[in-house]
């Protein structure tokens, strides 16, 4: 456990010195991987002969290198939400429909860590399609959290969160369209940032709202998630909306200075219905921010109140044209019995999703129809142009925001799944930052009375991961919080 307790850089130090092996890192993570998959669920896939034969070549090759030609990745095992394309690898995005789909490429994601050494051991646990707060969706069955095996994880990068709160994940990749990263890691007791839109490409991300998408790290401290943005990051030109703006050092500015920094509590994030103990860890951080030099003032954020409903158009709507591709033709599952090609569209889809999924599909279809699309579609694209200046005017103000990533800790699993309004308020806290496209950082700032993390989200400017990574690097070694679960 020691050693899957270690940092990125540690490791990556290690490997360099030649004191660790990466073969000696895989086995010991694949054990664990072992001892707790039973419980957890947190993969649908672990590659292992593959994570083994890459490791081989990956022990003799460190012989023949010298310590500043190993990149920082060197050996590193890695894990992958299944809705992001690993080459040669099953990926499912939790759905029967796609149940033995292989990828026929990487993503820029994977290519780029992958290019700095990286290696792959599996994918992990989603709701289907990554539609969903609590991983309860996944056709594979529901992942289990960590702290307490009768509750979820979080959603949807559910797997992800619960894998690397185990240690059972070294750091994984997710993906956030509503709060998929941030929810997930708070619930489990880890770090995830959705980067600003267009930082990281999406390129080889199974979409699901295109204009919300964002591939982030999910780790167990601030430093390894600054780590692998440096590696992500950047323009490519095989995702036409990813941003031709310079990358910088998130690493290095981590240690950065922090005083000075003014911060912004919006009103409207503290209202009632967050639970009480949620509430007063965050107020507790604030106030060790506060003694680090941080000034902190109230804001407005007024349009808040309207992101679930407004992300509950645009998020189906965008759905239900791009899943409009999983038709039974070019992807694998397909209905057995069809009297024609229409029957067997609508088989094959009958089948192959799952309810939810299905739900998603009919409520965007539906807000897309003639004489429905600018009652609700193109309204709430204006309500989208609100919210986002709601945060412009905020950060004239101030330089990140502070609030909760969710009204409440864990809850218990089976206890929201037939009732999608209050599944769908979880997220209340962290839609709003995917609607105006910023980037946002979850991380854990202390535990409920029944011993359940609680996170708090610091929002920056666009394409400024490097302050709210900076804030949370410090509260970080402010608080030292034990944050390894007791499985
Ligand atoms: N929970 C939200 C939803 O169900 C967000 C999901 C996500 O970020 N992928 O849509």
């Amino acid at each position: 456990m020691e050693l899957l307790n270690k940092s990125l850089r540690e490791l990556g130090n290690l490997i360099r010195k030649k004191e660790l092996k990466p073969s000696e890192l895989l086995e010991t993570l694949l054990k664990r991987i072992e001892e707790t998959e039973e419980k957890l669920n947190a993969y649908i896939t672990v590659t292992e002969e593959e994570a083994r034969k890459r490791v081989e070549v990956a022990d003799r090759e460190l012989e023949k290198l010298s310590e500043d030609e190993i990149p920082e990745l060197f050996g590193i095992p890695i894990s992958i939400k299944d809705n992001i394309n690993v080459e040669g690898v099953r990926m499912t995005c939790a759905s029967k429909i796609l149940k033995d789909f292989i990828s026929p490429y990487d993503a820029t994601v994977v290519k780029r860590l992958r290019e700095r050494g990286a290696i792959f051991i599996g994918k992990n646990n989603l709701d289907e399609f990554a539609m969903g707060s609590s991983t309860e969706t996944s056709y594979f069955g529901p992942t289990r959290n960590p702290w307490d095996l009768e509750r979820v994880p979080g959603g949807s990068s559910g797997g992800s969160a619960a894998a690397v709160s185990a240690r059972s994940a070294l750091a994984s990749l997710g993906s956030d369209t509503g709060g998929s990263i941030r929810q997930p890691a708070s619930f489990c007791g880890v770090v995830g940032l959705k980067p600003t839109y267009g930082r990281v490409s999406r390129y080889g991300l199974t979409a699901f709202a295109s204009s919300l998408d964002q591939i982030g790290p999910i780790t167990k401290n601030v430093e390894d998630a600054a780590l692998l943005m440096n590696i992500i990051s950047g323009q490519d030109s095989k995702d036409a909306t990813s941003a031709k703006v310079p990358v910088p050092d998130f690493l290095s500015s981590i240690n950065g200075e922090v005083k000075g920094l003014k911060a912004g509590l919006p009103k409207e994030y503290f209202v009632e219905g967050i639970e009480p103990e949620v509430k007063e860890k965050v107020f507790e951080a604030v106030k060790r921010l506060e003694s680090l030099g941080i000034e902190f003032e109230e804001i407005s954020l007024p349009h808040t109140a309207y992101a679930v409903e407004t992300y509950y158009i645009i998020a189906p709507a965008e759905a239900s044209s791009n899943l409009g591709r999983f038709d039974g033709v070019r992807y694998t599952y397909r209905a057995k019995d069809y009297k024609d090609l229409i029957d067997m569209y609508k088989k094959t889809r009958a089948e192959g999703f799952g309810d939810e999924v299905k739900r998603r599909i009919m409520i965007g279809t539906y807000t897309l129809s003639a004489g429905y699309y600018d009652a609700y579609y193109l309204k709430a694209q204006k309500v989208r142009t609100l919210i986002y200046r709601d945060f412009e005017e905020s950060f004239k103000k101030v330089d990140f925001i502070v609030t909760p990533v969710s009204p409440t800790t864990a809850f218990k699993i089976g206890e929201r799944t037939d009732d999608p309004i209050k599944m769908y308020l979880s997220d209340i806290f962290t839609i709003a930052v995917n609607l105006a496209g910023l980037p946002a950082l979850s991380m854990p700032c202390g535990f409920d009375s029944s011993g359940l993390p609680i996170g708090i989200q610091f929002i920056g400017k666009a394409f400024d991961e490097e302050t709210i990574l900076k804030v949370g690097n410090a509260l970080e070694k402010e608080l030292k919080l034990n944050t390894l679960p007791p499985l």
